[in-house]
């Protein structure tokens, strides 16, 4: 028998299986999608089977070992695997991995192990033990057993000796039983609504009509999740399985314990702040066929669910459901083909749905299901726009009107949520003398001051260093923090007013648990004040919220991207839905330097209809997509002269081989330089170009060899 294997390079140069022969003793186990290992020149690697043959070739080594009793990778993420490859130009081992927990991923030196607890039972009947001269502690270990307290924990609190003797002498047996280091053995109940008739009516049309892929289009709060559920319950009633995706940073116990509430333990949860043996636990949940539903962020589009229904992907609009490393795969494209296999559905659901998506219910390529209403009837919270230009007292980062309704919403006892997009404490950090700013010495952007560590950082690459006193350049001590992060905010909220203030960001949620801490905290009524960045704007519901406000909205509207308007318009949307959710009504106040900008003007009324009808005017004239498709190319590497005149090559080539393609650069990037390596950036514009796919292919080939260049190649980007 020999085996193809592919092994765990990704590497251009051997993006192809290999031949092994196997030998006898190892052939009862060969499958096709195991793990085994072989070797490779001086190496020992691992890699996947993907093809089995007979014929016994004498030139062959053998292959070492096979890793897995039970297939990895079965037939249809193999499927999966090639269609990502075609559609990002990865290698096909990059592909796979990219599917596959890290404890399955072929790597030669990950060893996750599996978690049991020994259980204990008697080998001979009671009669019979009764006859034998036992001591008191051998008796009352008996009868524990006897009583169904019969674990590990629980036996060796009267005697470890005696439980080794009984377990020598064959009285009693030990059992390992897997366990599952997630099962939190609770209960849930969170209620359960009748539907109404908006949500009903779009369960009836997902269930019932013919089309693929769904966009349901409901305000915040228009009861979204409880229509996923109902949609659900029917797919498993018909015995199928059902994959809900929502963004990481969602996954909140709020929304696990709805889940939990309606389907108990039939359901497996996969994020990333699992540890890599709980990750594993629940992926053999899955593969092991024990549970129906699977939620998780991105990856969870991977996995290996049999008699696949429906594939739901909630805050579709989300940049997170795009992998930013390679393979830049976007789990969208992954759900409708994955749909396609099994024959299933795809229902992809927002309250800000992408431009992209809305087009597509437009040209009737997706089915546009709305909900207009809040499930509760609760209004919508009334929005107020503050124009901070207009700001009597200069420099303040708070209005007065945001300073009165927080210490009046403070005074009923309420609770505030307030939004700022940056982290850190100042953005920049400059000299008044002479005008210096403090750069990261990697990469082509300003560090930022972090007050809590005296840290300057940076947040591409994690350079820190101490703060400077003096600058650096002329040696003054006239070094000034500008730009404002939510560490500074904190720090003024602080001095304004007498409240419980909680913050959420990246610097304080880095720990495991951290992140659930700080909600349940504030949920439970801890603080009066949670302070947070753009990862507090989605998914939470906190009744005892009625006012959020926003600091400085310009944020996300001066990033370098054709999509600023639309990140800042569901922002906006988003947070603004986080309060007023209960009995009580709700205010948001957004403060803004730009306030007629559509982006925040629109989100008053969260009117998306017309912002997305005059964002399209713009994509349009500016040719944008949903107007074309967009390739964004980055020639990387370290020799800034030699990258500068091999980008111009680059772009050239495109132009010459890509004729219905409009082709820009070589630019330098916004984030021209980052951990030491240089970037120049092509973008490709198309609406269809036949030659696209295999031209890049021998652009890739072309330049495989060449070690001073590397090719990024990103099919419809969402940053650069
Ligand atoms: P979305 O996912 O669209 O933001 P949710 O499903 O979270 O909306 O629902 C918003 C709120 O309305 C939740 O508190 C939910 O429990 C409640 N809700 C949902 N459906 C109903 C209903 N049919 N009747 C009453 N309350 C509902
Ligand atoms: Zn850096």
């Amino acid at each position: 028998m020999t085996v193809n294997v592919l092994v765990e390079l990704s590497n251009r140069n051997i993006d192809k299986t290999f031949t092994y022969n196997v030998p006898k003793d190892l052939e009862k186990d060969i499958k096709k999608g195991v793990r085994v290992k072989v070797p490779f020149g001086k190496q020992k690697l691992e890699g996947f089977i993907i093809e089995i043959d007979n014929p016994l070739q004498d030139d062959l080594k053998d292959i070492l070992e096979v890793v897995d009793k039970e297939v990895v990778l079965t037939d249809e993420l193999m499927q999966i695997g090639t269609f990502i490859k075609e559609r990002t130009l990865c290698t096909l081992i990059s592909a796979y991995q990219t599917m596959l927990p890290k404890a399955l991923k072929a790597q030669n030196k990950t060893q996750i192990n599996k978690s049991y607890i020994k259980e204990y039972s008697l080998l001979i009947s009671k009669e019979e033990i009764d006859k034998l001269k036992l001591n008191d502690n051998q008796k009352n270990i008996i009868n524990e057993i006897l009583n169904g307290n019969n674990t590990r924990d629980n036996l060796i609190k009267v005697s470890l000796s005696s439980l080794n003797t009984l377990i020598n002498k064959n009285i009693i047996k030990e059992t390992l039983i897997e366990k599952y280091r997630l099962d939190d053995g609770k209960t849930y109940n969170y209620p359960r609504f009748e539907l109404n008739e908006e949500q009903k009516k779009a369960v009836n049309i997902v269930m019932n009509e013919k089309d693929q892929v769904y966009l349901l289009h409901g305000v915040t709060g228009s009861g979204k999740t409880e229509v996923y559920m109902e949609i659900i319950e029917e797919y498993i009633k018909d015995n199928k399985t059902a994959i809900v995706l929502v963004p990481e940073i969602s996954l909140t116990p709020q929304m696990v314990e709805r889940f939990k509430s309606r389907f108990n333990d039939t359901i497996a949860i996969l994020h990333s702040r699992l540890s890599e043996g709980e990750k594993y636990d629940e992926y053999r949940k899955i593969s092991k066929g024990l549970v129906k539903i699977v939620i998780g962020a991105r990856s969870a589009v991977f996995a290996p669910l049999e008699n696949l229904g429906i594939i739901i992907i909630d805050e579709e609009h989300t940049t997170t459901y795009k992998q930013e490393s390679t393979p830049k795969y976007n789990a969208i494209d992954i759900a409708i083909e994955r749909a396609r296999i099994h024959n299933a559905k795809v229902l992809l659901g927002s309250a800000t749905p992408s431009l992209e998506s809305y087009s597509r219910t437009i040209a009737n390529k997706y089915r546009l299901i709305e909900l207009n209403k809040r499930a509760n009837n609760k209004e919508l919270p009334e929005v107020t726009i503050v124009d901070m230009n207009k700001e009597k007292k200069k420099g303040s980062y708070f209005s007065k009107l945001l300073i009165d309704k927080i210490n009046e919403k403070l005074a009923l006892n309420e609770q505030i949520i307030l939004l700022l997009n940056r982290r850190g404490y100042a953005s920049f950090i400059t000299c008044s003398s002479c005008g210096y700013v403090s750069k990261c010495p990697n990469c082509d952007v300003t560090l930022t001051y972090h007050k809590s560590s005296d840290m300057e950082r940076c947040h591409y690459c994690g350079y820190a260093t101490k703060r400077h006193e003096v600058c650096p350049e002329c040696h003054e001590k006239s070094v000034k923090n500008l730009g404002v992060g939510t560490e500074k905010i904190e720090e003024e909220l602080n001095k304004l007013f007498n409240a419980r203030i909680v913050r959420m960001d990246f610097d304080t949620t880095s720990t495991k648990g951290a992140h659930e801490k700080i909600i349940t905290a504030f949920k439970n009524h801890e603080y009066d004040i949670l302070l947070g960045t753009q990862m507090i704007a989605k998914g939470l519901d906190f009744p005892l919220v009625t006012l959020v406000g926003v600091i400085n909205a310009d944020t996300s509207l001066m990033i370098p991207n054709f999509r600023s308007s639309e990140y800042t318009f569901d922002l906006l949307s988003q947070v603004a839905g986080r309060c007023g959710r209960s009995e009580r009504t709700g205010t948001v106040i957004i403060q803004s330097f730009n306030p007629t900008h559509y982006a925040i003007s629109l989100s008053k009324t969260q009117d998306y209809k017309l912002f997305f009808k005059n964002e399209m005017m713009i994509r349009r004239k500016l040719n944008y997509p949903p107007y074309c498709y967009i390739v964004s190319i980055k020639v990387i590497g370290s020799d800034y002269d030699y990258l500068k005149v091999e980008s111009n090559v680059v772009a050239n080539k495109l132009r010459d081989n890509l004729k219905n393609s409009e082709i820009l650069g070589p630019s330098i990037g916004s984030i021209f330089k980052v951990n030491n390596k240089y970037h120049f950036g092509i973008t490709i514009k198309y609406k269809k170009e036949e030659n696209l796919y295999s031209y890049l292919k021998k652009l890739l080939e072309f330049y495989q060899t060449n070690a001073k260049i590397k090719i990024d190649i990103d099919f419809n980007p969402i940053s650069w």
